[in-house]
């Protein structure tokens, strides 16, 4: 089975003039066709190993979304090396932990960071940082491509061949140990991603994507970008997602399949431009990443509009579960069934099945499920029980395998499809002088899903300030990190096991901040 980058150099035989990209460019957008990325592939491909990267090193980028993007995974998938896409909302030490975790060797920014270029090569593996340009223009990384032949690059004699075994992508996910974790995608997951999206959903050359999620997630990556392009498909990409430019795109460039995290489709639904958008061309919406609220998928429904939703993890590449288009209104609410090549178990604590009805942890199988935490072997081994992965997310399946999740066992708050894990942000809280212990919970928001709230524990003749606490976060962690209020407690609510109890403490915040909000009498 040939691996990821021959998917684009077949495609750009089989239909060279066919357009791959639609991108931002000049006055507006411009297509970009399967033959010409595949040059610019190639050139990429050979500049990287020109430049000195040799096969399974670490090229990382910290960008918006952009064509260059997609030529990089295509290039290191090529030439044999891995991408380390880098969250554009997090703040310096967040990223310069990344760098030097994945030892990547060289760094490529565009325009908006390019600033932090210098600062990120300090205490990193970094070499070498090479400016992206903006829309447009060529700049530093268009002429170093253009020294180099647009020929199908050649691995030097000697070195075996790249194979769907080959580490491909490396994705910072946190976890309850406070430090991320890099999961490790080989191309053969991101095969099994694009083969379980295109064949559980229908998507083919006729379909036009749009990549509204930022291509530093492996969504962004694997919803739908990577599989559009294997199906030969056209995928629009915006650089950022605003929901008017969005709802313009989607109507001009006739698109077939949007894909957003809750928070995306919600921000659709109540732009004023919504309800004027013409939605002829889209087959469907599809949402992930978060819970999806009922009422959002009824709204979408109400109008005439295909919502469906799916599920996955980083881990898994990300696609694991799918409602299929039949299902859309019959189980709305539901994530639907293991996708078309992926197995999945409802377990109890003792890893024993669960009939249909009974809520237990799901656990997944199938060749999208990532290799490894990078350089965490033990990590890695915990994550599995019996060579299930054990996703920390609870559900319970229908009779007909449909499966509706409703929490997790993991500590984790989803903020706007952003993962949040409590104890990242309490270290950097208990950091701060005047705080002795501190704990974040997750409470509902309408706009984000969840925010994080902190309560913390003073030290004694300490007095809170807030700004100087979110200052304080700011400097150490992405904003949407950051909680979005601070309650000073005497001490923290433990249970015998000495354990935080947080379901006691979302209790309480939510009666104080909510008895805040109401006007005093
Ligand atoms: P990430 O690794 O960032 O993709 O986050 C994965 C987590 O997002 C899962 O473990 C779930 O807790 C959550 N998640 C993803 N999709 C859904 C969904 N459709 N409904 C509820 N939670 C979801």
């Amino acid at each position: 089975m040939q691996a990821v980058g021959f998917w684009l150099s077949k495609r750009s035989q089989m239909h060279p003039e066919r357009i791959a990209l639609t991108v931002p460019g000049g006055e507006g957008y411009v297509h970009v066709t399967y033959a010409e990325l595949n040059r610019r592939v190639n050139r990429l491909a050979r500049a990287l190993r020109s430049a000195g990267l040799s096969r399974g090193d670490r090229v990382a980028i910290l960008s918006l979304n952009c064509p260059e993007f997609v030529e990089l995974l295509f290039a290191a998938a090529k030439a044999g090396l891995i991408v380390v896409p880098l969250n554009v909302r997090l703040a310096v030490p967040e990223w310069r932990y990344q760098l030097a975790d994945s030892g990547a060797r060289l760094l490529l920014v565009g325009p908006e960071f390019a600033a932090h270029g210098p600062v990120l090569q300090q205490e990193t593996a970094v070499e070498r940082v090479i400016a992206l340009p903006a829309p447009g223009e060529t700049g530093e990384y268009g002429e170093w491509l253009a020294a180099h032949s647009d020929d199908e690059p050649v691995l030097p004699a000697g070195e075996p061949p790249v194979t769907l075994d080959e580490r491909f992508i490396i994705c910072y996910t946190s976890g309850t140990t406070g430090k991320p974790k890099g999961a490790v995608l080989t191309q053969g997951n991101q095969f099994a991603n694009a083969l379980n999206a295109c064949m559980t959903l229908d998507i083919s050359g006729r379909d036009t994507s749009i990549t509204l999620l930022p291509m530093f997630h492996v969504g962004g990556i694997g919803l739908f970008t990577l599989p559009t392009l294997y199906a030969g498909g056209r995928v629009v990409l915006p650089r950022r997602f605003d929901p008017g430019e969005a709802l313009r795109l989607i109507e001009t460039e006739r698109v077939t399949v949007v894909f957003g995290v809750p928070t995306i489709h919600r921000a659709l639904l109540q732009h004023p431009d919504f309800d004027k958008t013409d939605f002829r061309s889209v087959r469907f919406f599809y949402s992930g990443g978060a819970p999806c609220p009922l009422d959002l998928i009824r709204a979408f429904h109400s109008r005439g509009l295909a919502f469906g939703q799916g599920y996955g993890l980083t881990e898994t590449s990300p696609t694991h579960f799918l409602l299929v288009p039949e299902d859309f209104q019959r189980k709305a609410g539901s994530v639907g069934r293991p996708a078309l090549h992926a197995e999945a178990r409802i377990v109890d604590a003792n890893g024993r099945d669960l009939p249909p009805g009974q809520v237990g942890e799901v656990v997944v199988r199938g060749p999208n499920v990532f290799k490894e935490y990078w350089g965490k072997p033990q990590e890695t081994a915990a994550a599995f029980r019996d060579g299930w992965f054990r996703t920390g997310d609870l559900g319970w399946a229908d009779e007909e395998g449909c499966v509706t999740l409703v929490g997790r066992l993991k500590e984790m708050i989803i903020s706007g499809g952003e993962n949040i894990y409590p104890i990242e942000v309490e270290q950097v809280l208990e950091s701060h002088p005047d705080i002795v212990e501190a704990a974040v919970v997750g409470l509902p928001d309408p706009h984000w899903g969840e925010t994080p709230h902190a309560a913390v524990v003073l030290r004694p003749g300490a007095s809170l300030d807030s700004a100087a606490l979110t200052a304080w976060c700011r400097q150490h962690l992405a904003g949407y990190k950051v909680p979005k209020s601070f309650t000073v407690i005497e001490a923290l609510p433990r249970n015998a096991a000495g354990k935080v109890e947080k379901p006691k403490l979302v209790t309480m915040l939510s009666e104080q901040l909510g008895a805040k909000q109401r006007p005093s009498a």
